[in-house]
């Protein structure tokens, strides 16, 4: 199946609410301008350098997502671009990106990572230091603007986690967007679970390998 055909199959399942934001990371420039040329404009990578890059030499009218874990260094490289930060996990962060909209002249909108899994391995803020965030900190830091929630769930079969995992962060996205302005994101929901991320309240999925097929990391 070429890239076309997989998001003609994924488009028709995506309400028109819910933005697809096209996950390429370590796909090279041509699949992405073949999902551009399909009508996509939103893409997701996990790393800077490799944002940086494509950004250079793909169309300026892409909004790049970054999805990864963030290293408060490299903040400076995306700052005069990126659309939206996902993986927003700590007020370090925060203060750094703050710091770097404002050399640029701009506000950059960013979501705050949730965890949510039952691993180890995530990274994310729980609810209280979420809530803390927003209530206590966000007021000093005027190029930030807090559109949201990310999350990812366990990988496992077991949809029943899966979709109490989103509810945790449904239910605090709620919260949020009736105590605080412009919260209109809950980005939630990858290749094998955006069906129930949508069912669940997303309102932004990540998709990967489904429009790019699998990846190869050893390459
Ligand atoms: C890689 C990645 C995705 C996409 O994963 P697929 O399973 O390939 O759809 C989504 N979100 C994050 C944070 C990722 O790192």
């Amino acid at each position: 199946m070429s890239i076309q055909d997989n998001l003609k199959t994924i488009e028709p399942t995506i309400p028109a609410h819910v933005t697809l934001v096209a996950v390429s990371k370590t796909k090279p420039v041509e699949d992405v301008q073949e999902a551009y040329e399909a009508g996509i404009r939103d893409f997701g990578e996990n790393k800077i350098q490799e944002m940086c890059d494509k950004y250079e030499v793909l169309p300026k009218d892409i909004r790049w997502h970054m999805i990864g874990h963030v290293q408060t260094n490299k903040v400076k490289y995306m700052a005069p671009f990126v659309h939206l930060i996902h993986g927003v996990d700590s007020l370090k962060l925060l203060k750094e990106i703050d710091k770097q909209a404002q050399k640029n002249n701009r506000v950059i909108d960013v979501l705050l990572q949730q965890f949510i899994a039952d691993e180890e391995t995530k990274f994310g803020l729980d609810d209280k230091e979420i809530r803390q965030i927003m209530q206590e900190e966000i007021q000093s830091l005027p190029h930030i603007r807090v559109v949201g929630l990310m999350g990812m769930a366990t990988f496992t079969d077991d949809e029943n986690q899966i979709r109490n995992e989103f509810k945790t962060l449904k239910s605090n996205f709620e919260y949020l967007k009736n105590n605080f302005e412009n919260i209109s994101i809950l980005s939630i929901g990858m290749s094998g679970d955006y069906q129930i991320a949508i069912e669940e309240g997303s309102t932004m999925v990540r998709i990967g390998s489904s429009i790019f097929g699998y990846r190869n990391y050893s390459i």
